[in-house]
């Protein structure tokens, strides 16, 4: 029994994780050639040396990596999300096959949720036939009206891809009011400079988008093109978004990273976030070859990110607790940066998202590379709070609260902050 408890690789204690959740490099090439996309046109290229492909055996090796997840530590639920390149590249046999196995050997041992990331090009009846089948909560890549969209968002002639990205869209949408599949939803990377009222109107108005996220750009310290301004009108997107959403006072409409930050500010004075209290990595990038990193937007940050010496075929989730980037990501999770010290977001903003904290030099250990973007968006939602009637005392307790929360993993995890 106690043998059970421990693990083999350095006698630490399992992790309980209830919930797993892979980025699946179905594909390695794309049909589009987005100017930003870190996986194409950033320092990392090892997609070079990856099969186009997923071959069946990176299935099969990943079934097995879950079979041991869930026998030993404890996973309830799965959720696999097909990602690329461009995953609707697969062939539309193949892609059924790998469904089919997935859920023949998954199906009955853990909640198994399918999703997928496209954008959107090569949607027709018959993918949306077989998304519907497998019940798949597919996420498109938007960019904007079709004007922004068409800017960013290019084939390989360079036009732009709005048109047929909507149609897909449309496609998707009429299934799901059908009660065919999940209703689809929208992520959007932010264009500093553009109107993010305007982009948010138009997906809202035109789109019929019930379900969208914008994702800041992928900077780092590091990066020449993060300048004041650039982060200020960064900044100034997502306030404006938020001023839109608030307006529309739609609790449907569902804006991620504003219930991010709404959610723990309005829980229970003493609720803890979930992230902090329980933070072992669970999020798992497995490349068409089968190597094991994490969230795939890391790869560009640093060479340990991208080559991590683990492959699905010879390692288990126990072997990757000891590893580099697992305990590294542990920390970053864990500790706030010290330069975040005393500011009164630092519960609910922790220091903004993981690779916007990043540098050569120091890590993890900065505040975002947003800071200034962050800070005032977090007062402007705190001010909208207070005006909806939730009393800033309350939320100065909350705040207060957040930021003095300590993860459980840091009492005893030796890669965790004192
Ligand atoms: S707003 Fe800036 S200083 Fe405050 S927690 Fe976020 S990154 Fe740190």
């Amino acid at each position: 029994m106690i043998n059970e408890m421990l693990s083999p690789a350095n006698g630490a204690p399992l992790a309980q994780v209830p919930l797993m959740v892979f980025v699946f490099k179905v594909t390695e090439r794309c049909n589009l050639v987005c100017p930003y996309c870190y996986f194409f046109f950033s320092e990392d290229q090892t997609h070079r040396d990856h099969p186009a492909i997923v071959p069946m055996g990176t299935v099969e090796g990943m079934l097995r990596f879950i079979h041991d997840a869930i026998e030993r530590h404890g996973v309830k639920t799965v959720q696999i999300c097909f990602h690329g390149g461009e995953p609707l590249l697969l062939k539309k046999a193949y892609f059924e096959r790998v469904c089919n196995t997935l859920i023949n050997e998954l199906g009955d041992r853990c909640e198994l949720r399918l999703t997928v990331q496209t954008n959107g090009v090569l949607i027709d009846r018959e993918w949306v036939e077989l998304l519907a089948k497998f019940s798949f909560s597919v996420g498109m890549s938007f960019d904007g009206d079709a004007e922004a969209h068409n800017r960013t968002r290019i084939n390989r002639k360079g036009r732009g891809t709005y048109a047929e990205s909507e149609r897909g869209w449309r496609m998707l949408l009429d299934a799901a009011h059908a009660g065919r599949m999940p209703v689809p939803g929208v992520l959007c990377v932010v264009a500093p400079g553009q109107s993010g009222r305007q982009m948010f109107r138009h997906f809202i108005d035109n789109l019929n988008v019930r379900n969208i996220d914008f994702l800041l750009p992928d900077v780092t310290h590091n990066s020449l093109s993060a300048t004041r301004k650039f982060v200020e009108q960064c900044g100034d997107y997502l306030i404006e978004v938020c001023e839109e959403w608030f307006s529309r006072a739609d609790p449907g409409l569902r804006v991620r990273f504003i219930r991010d930050i709404t959610k723990p500010l309005l829980a229970r004075l003493d609720e803890s976030i979930p992230a902090v209290l329980h933070p072992e990595v669970r999020l798992f990038t497995v490349s068409s070859n089968g190597d094991l990193g994490p969230d795939d937007s890391y790869r560009p940050l640093a060479m340990r990110f991208r080559d991590t010496g683990y492959n699905i075929a010879r390692h288990r989730y126990a072997d990757l607790q000891t590893s580099e980037f697992y305990q590294e990501m542990m920390q970053a999770t864990t500790a706030l940066p010290d330069a975040c010290d005393g500011c009164v977001w630092r519960g609910i903003c922790r220091g903004g998202e993981k690779k916007h904290r990043f540098s050569i030099r120091n890590g993890f250990e900065n505040r975002s590379v947003y800071c200034s973007a962050l800070y005032r968006l977090h007062s402007y939602i705190c001010a909208r709070l207070v005006q909806g009637g939730i009393p800033a005392e309350r939320l100065d307790q909350r705040l207060q609260y957040l930021a003095e929360m300590k993860s459980s993993a840091s009492m005893h995890h030796p890669a965790a902050a004192p």
